[in-house]
């Protein structure tokens, strides 16, 4: 397994400078219309969003009552879905708009696309799947492999409905159940549902003018075109690029992942660049079988969760399991407290070793693109100057590398953007650029309201929808149950642990307590069950008394993090988790739950 130096940092680091050339750098890419510079894929793009993978099949519409169905195939409907089959609730009817499970990895079968959290912690379901992980961080096609394992091993198949989307859920208050409606004529009814629709998962194209002009091939990552490209996501190579110009538009995470096998295919690559990403080392490497022997013993990937979870997010832990370009800051800063007195161990010190550990982090980061690239120029273009979490951070070990490639041009824009796409090319900087073909790694919807991302309201008891009751900011207990809303549970990490670096485990704990829910609802004969008004007011209350999040800080340079660093609106106050943190809150949420009481809710 791999480890991170922790290279002691020699040049003294001028911090009141460093501050400097954020903001100045942060006001360059500030812009009036921020998230709504994007464009939805509808109308002349829909075909953007059309499924390359799986081809449709005609079936029949289906009218039956199922006890659970769950909306959306990826990582929360299947452990959700798995977790109530363990107990014993069988009848669960998955709902996807993909050709199979997967969500996520489903769609994004990009050459070099694998998990940027370790697998052991990322993948869910390895000790009960019996699956070993082959690498440190798991490439595409084997994560997704994983989600047919699950769907598989519990039986999610049988009742699934693919290529199917969701258009209506309404509560049907006489029956005390859901009756769902899909673009397929589907209306069938069930006792329970789940939502998982996941945060990122519409993806978007950048509101580029011409974008519709182009006449070369072009297409979103998300939505891969290996007829086009050649190779597979299994990283054969992609042959057919050899006599093309292509054009990749974005440097954020996907990029960084699927530039390597691009530069090493195509006759020339352009890659526009708007804002850097950090890129820091990756080291991965294969997972030695005997090692995972020895690893997984009972109970062992609950253990490395548990681990990565203290280590990353602000706990506490003896040794770091992962020990990764995640937990490193992490580290850094728990060092540097751990070497304050005590009396001084405030806020104000806490945060100065924040900030000090993300400058030092920072500054090695900067100094390995001096160290990689060849030419001074494009390595000052590379780096990044913002705190490591003012955007997603990234890590590779050949991203960098490939701008040294001849036939591999970095076309920064200074933070501007491409200014236009014509019949033939990219304009960026007053240039055209000629190429065959554009990809766009522009990303995916986020930050928008639910009802847009998820394609349907929920209509609650006595008509009352989901946008309205969310229409001042979203209100649950737990991120999972909300007023109004009987029956239905959300799977997703806001208001409850609210841990990004490693979304899956927010995800595995939900399901295991909504199974825990719907096996006492059965059990004690209750047709209903629902969060009180007055416990879901105290637990927003909790939450609302949560420091605001380090990722938000003032300097930081537009993203999705940040609004896309316009004012956050009043309601993002409400996208917060547990005050105490996640590792708090998993324990807080496994004694709430294995107390039997589940207080808080009604049964009936
Ligand atoms: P992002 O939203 O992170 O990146 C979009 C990119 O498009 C940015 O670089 C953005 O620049 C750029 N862009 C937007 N408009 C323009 C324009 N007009 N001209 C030039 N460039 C433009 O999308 P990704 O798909 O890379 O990643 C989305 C998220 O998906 C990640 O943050 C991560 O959470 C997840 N992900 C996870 C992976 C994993 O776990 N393995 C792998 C890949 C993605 P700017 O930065 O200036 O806005």
């Amino acid at each position: 397994m791999s480890d991170v130096a922790e290279a002691p940092q020699k040049r003294p680091i001028d911090k009141q400078a460093l501050l400097k050339k954020y903001i100045a750098e942060r006001d360059k890419r500030l812009r009036a219309d921020g998230n709504s510079q994007y464009l939805q894929l509808k109308g002349q793009l829909a075909h953007y969003a059309e499924d390359p993978y799986t081809p449709f099949v005609e079936r029949a519409p289906v009218t039956d009552h199922v006890t659970f169905a769950f909306i959306g195939g990826g990582f929360a409907g299947l452990v959700t879905g798995a977790r109530l089959v363990e107990a014993g609730i069988k009848d669960v009817r998955i709902v996807e708009k993909g050709g199979d499970f997967g969500g996520t990895w489903y769609w994004n079968r990009y050459p070099g696309a694998q998990c940027d959290t370790a697998s052991m912690v990322y993948m869910p379901l390895l000790e009960e799947t019996g699956h070993a992980p082959s690498e440190k961080y798991a490439h595409a096609p084997e994560i997704l492999e994983q989600c047919q394992r699950i769907g598989r091993q519990f039986g999610l198949y049988d009742k699934a409905l693919l290529h199917t989307e969701v258009t209506d859920v309404s509560w049907d208050e006489a029956a005390s159940r859901w009756v769902i409606a899909t673009n397929r004529g589907d209306r069938f009814t069930a006792s329970f549902i789940g939502l998982g629709t996941g945060p990122l998962h519409v993806p978007k194209l950048p509101g580029i003018p011409g974008i519709e002009d182009f006449r070369g091939h072009s297409f979103h990552t998300s939505r891969w075109d290996y007829d086009y490209t050649g190779g597979d996501p299994k990283g054969a190579p992609l042959t057919k690029l050899a006599d093309k110009r292509v054009a990749i538009i974005g440097t954020g995470a996907t990029a960084v992942q699927c530039v390597p096998h691009l530069a090493a295919a195509a006759k020339a690559l352009y890659v526009f660049q708007r804002t850097p990403s950090s890129v820091d080392v990756r080291a991965n490497a294969p997972i030695d079988r005997e090692w995972f022997e020895g690893v997984a013993t009972p109970g062992w990937q609950q253990r490395w969760l548990e681990n990565f979870t203290a280590n990353q997010a602000g706990g506490t832990a003896e040794e770091d399991l992962v020990k990764d370009g995640w937990t490193d800051l992490s580290r850094r800063i728990r060092s540097r407290i751990g070497h304050l007195p005590l009396e001084q161990r405030n806020l104000a010190n806490m945060l100065a070793a924040y900030e000090d550990a993300d400058f030092e982090k920072m500054e090695e980061i900067r100094a390995r693109v001096d160290e990689i690239i060849g030419d001074a120029e494009t390595a000052q273009r590379l780096k990044a100057w913002y705190r490591q979490l003012c955007k997603r951070p990234c890590f590779h070990d050949e991203y960098l590398q490939a701008f040294n490639r001849p036939n591999v041009s970095l076309v920064d824009t200074d933070g501007k953007g491409v200014e236009r796409i014509t019949e033939t090319g990219v304009v960026a900087g007053g240039r055209e650029y000629e190429v065959d073909c554009i990809i766009y790694a522009s990303g995916f919807e986020v930050g928008t309201e639910y009802k847009r991302r998820a394609g349907f309201d929920l209509t609650g008891r006595d008509g009352f929808k989901l946008s309205e009751a969310w229409a001042q900011g979203m209100r649950t207990k737990h991120g999972v149950h909300v007023h109004g809303f009987p029956n239905a549970f959300f799977v997703q990490p806001t208001q409850g642990a609210n841990l990004i670096s490693n979304v899956p485990h927010n995800l595995t704990e939900a399901g295991r307590t909504i199974a825990m829910i719907i096996r006492h609802a059965l059990d004690a004969g209750a047709k209903e069950v629902e969060v009180t008004k007055d416990a879901q007011d105290a637990w927003v209350e909790l939450l609302l008394h949560a420091p605001a999040r380090l990722m938000g800080s003032p300097d930081c340079t537009p993203g999705y993090y940040n609004n896309e660093g316009q004012p956050q609106h009043e309601i993002a106050r409400y996208n917060v988790g547990y005050p105490a943190g996640p590792q708090a809150y998993f324990k807080y949420l496994e004694d709430w739950r294995s107390s039997g009481a589940f207080e808080g809710l009604e049964f009936r």
